[in-house]
């Protein structure tokens, strides 16, 4: 891609009879990146490794798909931009609507938040269930077809150029020959296992800089059904953030089917297990015994997994250098520790910024232009993971050292902290900075500047609260 504006102003088009992009992995950003590419170009194909599921299964190729994955209020404003009426839809499949703060129990940084009127809303529901209503409504469209149980293994192209993949069916014969895809625009969505790096330096082209952070974050989740009713009605799920001095996460999040997938989570050296007993014993790790005692009473409804790849990473194809023809999205451009659930919602939000950048009349949209729109549509996800990240105990990466900058941002975000779970106007900015629906500036408006640096934390529940605050706390 030298230019890529609209249908006829796109790439050559070769003797291949018109415009033609390949999409590498066919989870969410893959999905939504062919949904956009599909405006401007005459035929977009999706390269998959799996199968795919004719429904809401799990699959072998997301792995992460067995955890909980909530969707952040920017996720759900870019997601409904991108598939009018997605939201009304993974509504009517049964997906929980939880308000926040009001529906949940929540522990931070040694308080409970009060349960105030809800200021956002997340969705809980599973991830297989999300990413099949994604995939029937973007492959609906004629103009995308997948090519499934197949492997991209390779590029082709040279240092300037991407011109397409060298693709593999995945038939289990080890000698099967791989075959070239020639195409004019390559988009990376194979997840933040992905090997563009190398096969960019195979073609001679300039790869990526890296950028990490490595908390050593280890997950584990297991689907339970409720016995004893505390988190039920009018509590609809229960969740206590991990810092720097409680560095174990837990959660219970509500299931469209009235399940619950629980997850614990700890830092390197203490992982959580995925034996059965041990698991339930792990949640006694946690700063207050209600999930403990929730679990000891609820009936297991599937087994224990566990997930080890939580590093932050951000691959900089921004800069000069890099191929035309080539772009990265989703977790294959910037992954995030997923205990801060951004992922989904910044890769919903990156292909806005893709629509956005290739329907720009103003400017040129050069592979450089556009690479530099997706990686400002990652940027608040990447400060706020990176910058608490950097934080925690045992982090290492190359981006671990903050500047100066960092430090005095980070001693007004500790305070902001304090004060979210009890102050109504503090609490209301971190949740929309923290959803992805606010600019960080959010927090530094006269308002929360005033109570941040000014007001001592307002007092809040001594104990895990049972009900929503009444109408009459609303800020
Ligand atoms: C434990 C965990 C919990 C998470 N929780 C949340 C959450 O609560 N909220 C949230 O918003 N996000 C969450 N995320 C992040 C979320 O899963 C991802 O950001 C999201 O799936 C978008 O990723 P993606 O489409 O870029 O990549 P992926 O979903 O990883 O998909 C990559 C796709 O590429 C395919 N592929 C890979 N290599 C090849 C190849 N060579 N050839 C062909 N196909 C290939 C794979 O089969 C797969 O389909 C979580 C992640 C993890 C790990």
């Amino acid at each position: 891609m030298n230019s890529a504006g609209e249908k006829g102003r796109w790439g050559a088009g070769g003797g291949r009879g018109g415009r033609h992009a390949v999409v590498v992995g066919g989870s969410l950003a893959g999905l939504l990146a062919a949904h956009v590419l599909a405006g401007h170009a005459d035929r977009v194909i999706v390269v998959e490794r799996d199968r795919l599921p004719d429904g809401p299964q799990p699959r072998p190729g997301v792995p992460q798909g067995r955890h909980p994955h909530v969707l952040l209020q920017g996720g759900q404003v870019a997601m409904e931009s991108l598939l009018p009426g997605f939201l009304a839809e993974l509504r009517e499949a049964g997906a929980p609507r939880v308000g926040m703060p009001s529906d949940m129990v929540m522990w931070q940084t040694g308080r409970w938040f009060r349960r105030l009127p809800a200021t956002t809303h997340i969705y809980t529901g599973s991830r297989a269930q999300l990413e099949d209503l994604v995939r029937r409504r973007v492959l609906a469209n004629p103009v995308i077809s997948v090519l499934e149980g197949t492997d991209v293994v390779g590029f082709l192209g040279d240092a300037s150029r991407v011109r397409g993949v060298l693709v593999r069916d995945r038939s289990g014969d080890a000698r099967a020959e791989s075959r070239p895809l020639e195409a004019d625009l390559v988009v990376d969505a194979s997840g933040s296992g992905t090997k563009a790096p190398q096969w960019l330096a195979a073609i001679g082209a300039e790869g990526p800089q890296e950028e990490t952070i490595d908390t050593g974050l280890a997950y584990a989740s297991r689907v339970y059904r409720g016995t004893n009713g505390a988190l039920d009605g009018e509590t609809r799920g229960y969740y206590a953030y991990p810092d720097p001095e409680q560095v174990h996460a837990g959660g219970a999040l509500p299931l469209e089917d009235g399940s619950h997938l629980v997850i614990v989570s700890g830092l390197r050296g203490d992982e959580p297990p995925t034996d059965d007993d041990e698991f339930v014993t792990y949640a006694k790790r946690l700063p207050h015994p209600l999930l403990h005692r929730w679990l000891d009473e609820a009936e297991p409804l599937s087994p224990a997994f566990g997930f080890r790849r939580t590093a932050n990473i951000r691959r900089r194809y921004d800069g000069p250098g890099h191929p035309a023809g080539f772009l990265a999205t989703g977790d294959a451009l910037c992954t995030f520790n997923p205990i801060y659930g951004q992922g989904m919602a910044v890769a919903a939000m990156s292909a806005v910024a893709l629509r956005d950048a290739l329907a720009d009349r103003r400017r040129t949209p050069t592979t450089r232009r556009v690479q530099q729109a997706l990686l400002a549509a990652s940027r608040l996800a990447w400060d706020i993971s990176a910058g608490a990240d950097r934080k925690m105990p045992g982090a290492v990466g190359t981006a671990i050292d903050g500047g100066p900058a960092d430090q005095v941002a980070g001693w007004y975000l500790s305070r902001v902290q304090e004060r979210a779970p009890g102050d109504p106007v503090v609490g209301r900015a971190f949740r929309a900075v923290l959803t992805l629906s606010a600019p960080v500036t959010a927090l530094f408006a006269p308002p929360v500047a005033r109570a941040v640096l000014f007001r001592a934390p307002a007092p809040t529940p001594t104990e895990p609260p049972a009900a929503p605050e009444e109408s009459g706390a609303r800020a």
